[in-house]
């Protein structure tokens, strides 16, 4: 059963079951299943009546019931959507925007100043107003079918304009069949999703997924509302919630608080991870906190939908392996290791990890070049498969594979995936900026706790007050999210430089 037929067939059974709630500091909004199968029929019916040309939506908000029930309708309307979240600053939305040439913008909230150019833009309102209105059931025939994108989800590019990832209707279904047996043990409980992750990254794809094909409840939390523990703590006390869905930083930072437990989560039975390193020591301390629940590491881009390999990490498995390991691959995937040449090396060897199967996306958006660099096909049972370079080192042993970092200069920051070249194109399109360089302060289990840009500018350092580096700081959150801003801007007069005039980025970090 594809995803839209799967959302259908749970409105039918259970209209009056919860489908939507999201938590914010002020309270709560929800939507019943009934409510997201009647809004999102309505919106699709307006979209398809009144939206030309199957071209992706851009939807603009962060996580107000609209939102799912916008995502929903572009499906049932035969469009893919593009999730862009409200942390993401103007300057990449306008870049985003410009990339996609939408015929349709929905902004559930306030969009800031962007020019959609031709594209008709529907407001908070006039949402309110079309799926508050009587109308027909969409028209099935025109639901996404297997090969149609469904849905595309901008990330960090290294040359500083974000890339769109296209991910179909199919490699959802094939990532939502394999993920639905990883939270089997919530199945006696009732599926309640705790969501941590904005739409716009495709953790999130992980839990509003899972829910809207089981059936369940996405219990969404509000960015401000992780700003406060003590409320965050109580909400999640009354969820009901049976599946956490975060990356491993977001737990830790819960399990700073020893309240965070099966007392506090009495229903909880899967906790699934994805995104980052899961520690031994993070695993090992959600086991004895939740001992009714099981743990489970997945690892995944998201150009290969949200997740691949999988590993319910128990104690024995942890005692086992150091570090852990991000598991055995889904159904429908292989995972090659292969050289700079692509051929594959010696079984227990490291090298780059491949990802072969059924939902692998099928590109970047618009974008031949970058497509052709990472993606590619190849033989799996006889079947030709789309491919996927990850970026990612990695090595098999014991038929699972273990992840050992990055071959690039791409970094995860308490989850968030981010090319350091990204933010230093940025920075290097700033007047007076002559050269610059960003490295990751990384904790001594090797996460990146900080960022630090150093910078060359047309003057020497010593003139440069700290009020015009707060100056440069503002100018670059117009064009990066508030994570990728550099928490330190070093100004120096030269940077190390290699043989070949690259900046020495190893001479740098040991400065
Ligand atoms: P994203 O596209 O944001 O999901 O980020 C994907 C990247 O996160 C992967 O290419 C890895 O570098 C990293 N990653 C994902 N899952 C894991 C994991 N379980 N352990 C370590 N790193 C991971």
């Amino acid at each position: 059963m594809s995803i839209l037929e799967a959302i259908a067939s749970n409105v039918q059974a259970h209209p009056e079951r919860l489908a939507y709630v999201v938590n914010t500091r002020e309270g709560s909004q929800s939507l019943t299943w009934r409510q997201l199968g009647e809004q999102s029929d309505r919106l699709a019916t307006y979209i398809s009546q009144y939206v030309p040309g199957n071209v992706p939506v851009v939807v603009y908000g962060h996580k107000d019931p609209l939102m799912i029930v916008s995502f929903l309708a572009c499906s049932k309307s035969g469009r893919a959507y593009c999730p862009v979240d409200t942390s993401v600053p103007a300057g990449r939305l306008q870049d985003i925007v410009r990339e996609v040439v939408p015929s349709l913008v929905i902004a559930a909230e306030p969009l800031p100043e962007v020019s959609c150019g031709n594209a008709l833009v529907l407001d908070k309102c006039d949402l309110e107003r079309i799926v508050a209105q009587d109308g027909a059931a969409s028209t099935q025939s025109l639901w996404l079918g297997p090969d149609d994108v469904y849905y595309i989800i901008f990330t960090s590019g290294s040359t500083g304009k974000p890339k769109g990832v296209q991910i179909t209707r199919d490699c959802l279904d094939n990532f939502v069949a394999w993920g639905q047996t990883l939270c089997a043990n919530a199945a006696e409980q009732g599926y309640v999703f705790v969501n941590q992750a904005p739409y716009s990254f495709d953790l999130s794809v992980m839990d509003l997924y899972l829910s809207l094909s089981l059936g369940g409840t996405e219990f969404a939390l509000e960015k401000k509302l992780l700003e406060s523990m003590a409320t965050l703590f109580e909400r999640l006390h009354t969820s009901g919630a049976t599946v956490w869905v975060s990356t491993p930083s977001f737990a830790e930072m819960c399990l700073a608080d020893p309240s965070f437990s099966q007392e506090l989560l009495p229903s909880m039975r899967a906790m699934l991870f994805c995104g980052e390193t899961l520690t031994n020591r993070c695993a090992e301390r959600l086991l004895e906190a939740f001992p009714q629940a099981e743990v489970y590491n997945t690892y995944g881009p998201t150009e290969s939908t949200v997740a691949v390999t999988g590993v319910r990490v128990t104690r024995d498995v942890s005692q086992a392996f150091v570090p852990l390991p991000v598991g055995t691959p889904k159904p429908g995937t292989s995972i090659r290791i292969v050289d700079a040449d692509g051929n594959e090396v010696a079984p227990g060897q490291k090298g780059e990890i491949q990802i072969v199967g059924d939902s692998v996306s099928v590109g970047y958006f618009h974008d031949h070049e970058r497509t052709a660099k990472a993606f590619s096909t190849h033989e799996l049972n006889g079947q030709t498969m789309r491919a996927y370079r990850t970026g990612d080192e990695g090595y098999l042993q014991d038929g699972m594979l273990f992840y050992s970092g990055r071959i690039d200069l791409q970094i995860k920051m308490n989850g968030y995936r981010i090319e350091l070249e990204d933010i230093e194109a940025n920075i290097a399109k700033i007047a007076g900026v002559v050269r610059v360089c960003v490295l990751p302060v990384r904790r001594p289990d090797g996460s990146v706790r900080s960022l630090t840009a150093y910078l060359v500018m047309d003057r020497p350092a010593s003139s440069y007050s700290s009020k015009e580096l707060r100056g440069l700081r503002k100018e670059l959150a117009s064009d990066l999210p508030a994570y990728m801003i550099p928490k330190r801007l070093r100004v120096m007069d030269d940077l190390p430089v290699t043989n070949n005039g690259k900046v020495d980025r190893k001479a740098l970090a040991a400065l």
